[in-house]
């Protein structure tokens, strides 16, 4: 746990969240700033500050949380697809440095 993370403050249960999945390593809940009818955020436990500090002992975790997000995206009503963004550094537009995968839908189709 990272004292100042605000991720690591929501998987301690110090601050709350609108969660929609828990397992022993994974979270997932809604982004408290929704930019669709359908927006939130699968996240390790574990506090990996943004993708770039990932290592290879972090291959299985990651596989798992990509595996998660058509899971319950699909659970959350998106059963037309839906976008998934991370984030990575400054200049990538990270503003929370917890690893986090965005999945986004019900928009409708997007460019990009
Ligand atoms: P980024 O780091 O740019 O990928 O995005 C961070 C995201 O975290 C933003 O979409 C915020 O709305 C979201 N966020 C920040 N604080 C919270 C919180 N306490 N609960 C849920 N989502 C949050
Ligand atoms: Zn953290």
């Amino acid at each position: 746990m990272s004292e100042d993370c605000i991720f690591c403050k929501i998987v301690a249960g110090e601050i709350p969240c609108k969660k929609i999945y828990e397992g022993n390593d994974i979270l997932a809940f809604h982004d408290i700033h929704p930019v669709a009818p359908v927006h939130f955020m699968i996240i390790p436990k574990e506090h990996i500050a943004s993708l770039a500090d990932a290592h290879v002992r972090h291959e299985e975790l990651l596989g798992r949380i990509l595996l998660l997000a058509p899971i319950l995206a699909k659970e959350q009503g998106l059963d037309d697809g839906f976008r998934t963004i991370i984030n990575t550094g400054r200049g990538g537009g990270q503003e929370v440095f917890h690893l986090h995968v965005h999945v986004i839908g019900g928009n409708g189709p997007r460019p990009m």
